[in-house]
């Protein structure tokens, strides 16, 4: 079944929500040329792919395909540079980058909903 330790159920209205390792997923099913994963969720029922909420999400290249362009986009390789050294057409490539920028602006908000208190010295 591999590892579901990372996932955990994405109903926000289910008890189990958000709780990673929690015990509740299984693997019914399994679709894509990838095998990508269906989980569900014991405790509400609901079902969902393993890449929702990741960039992954809708992809029909593999994990590695992904985070092999995503890599060298990061280190400063343009789109066209990229699409060459691994194998992808460049369009492919903007809409990898335009997807995983969108994702981290979500986590980003996410995480940073708050910001930390700002403690002024006082000048002196
Ligand atoms: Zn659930």
């Amino acid at each position: 079944m591999g590892d579901l330790s990372r996932f955990c159920c994405l109903n926000a209205g289910c008890p189990g929500h958000g709780k990673r390792n929690h015990g509740n997923l299984t693997v019914p099913a399994r679709y894509g040329p990838n095998s990508t994963r269906v989980l569900r969720c014991s405790t509400c029922q609901a079902r969902f792919s393993e890449r929702k909420g990741t960039p992954l999400y809708g992809t029909r290249l593999s994990a590695d395909t992904v985070v092999s362009v995503l890599a060298h986009v990061a280190e400063g390789a343009g789109a066209r540079k990229t699409a060459r050294l691994v194998g992808v057409h460049r369009d492919t490539i903007t809409r990898y980058i335009r997807q995983a920028g969108e994702h981290a602006q979500q986590l980003h908000d996410e995480l940073v909903a708050l910001s930390p208190p700002h403690e002024r010295t006082p000048a002196r």
